[in-house]
């Protein structure tokens, strides 16, 4: 019911309509998001009382809640109720309908306001920011990164090993990194202290070498 009543608005909404009305319903949406992320809502899958976990599931039959925090961020998105800091939180949300929605907000801002996107990666490079916040940057087109190169392998260099692992991760994306770099980033990472990106940077040489691109 909540769900269809979101989906609707987020059509309805871009309809032409007086604008304090807009407002009012969108605050509402905002203010029920809120009350919504803080209920204890009781599993109705398995009739065993537990209350569903942060993401959504249930701790005893493991079955998923039909929540509808997805639709409501949607909508937040949409008519750009969050602001940047907010999507930044909600982007770690537990919940992946919730998350994924956030995190396409996010990633929308990013790819337009270049002053935002310097200072969160300058934040990721002082540990203000969630790491998870550099994956949503990985993922944005590369005139957005190319000119960011220097800060982006730093970040990357392994210094701190979720953001390496999130870099090579997405390592096909970045194909502002010419294949000479990209070589030498990954010979870097193969010896390095931490296994994690050692088996990891092992993995992208590998599959490198097995399509035959750049060695
Ligand atoms: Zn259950």
């Amino acid at each position: 019911m909540v769900k269809a009543v979101l989906k609707y608005l987020l059509t309805g909404l871009k309809e032409p309509c007086p604008e304090n009305f807009r407002e009012h319903l969108l605050n509402i949406v905002k203010q029920q998001f809120e009350l919504w992320l803080g209920k204890k809502i009781i599993c109705s899958h398995c009739k065993s009382g537990a209350i569903l976990n942060e993401s959504g599931f249930c701790p005893d039959c493991h079955v998923g809640g039909d929540l509808p925090f997805g639709a409501f961020m949607e909508v937040l998105v949409a008519f750009q109720r969050c602001t940047k800091e907010e999507l930044i939180t909600y982007t770690g949300h537990k919940n992946s309908d919730t998350s994924k929605a956030a995190r396409a907000g996010l990633k929308l801002i990013l790819e337009q306001d270049c002053s935002f996107l310097d200072a969160c990666l300058d934040s990721l490079s002082r540990g203000r920011v969630p790491n998870y916040a550099f994956s949503v940057i990985l993922d944005l087109p590369n005139p957005n990164l190319k000119d960011r190169k220097e800060l982006i392998l730093r970040l990357a260099s392994g210094e701190k090993t979720g953001l390496a692992l999130d870099f090579m991760k997405k390592l096909d994306n970045q194909v502002w990194l010419p294949d000479q770099e990209r070589k030498d980033y990954l010979e870097k990472m193969i010896d390095h202290p931490d296994s994690t990106l050692r088996v990891q940077a092992m993995a992208c040489w590998l599959g490198d070498t097995y399509s035959g691109v750049a060695l």
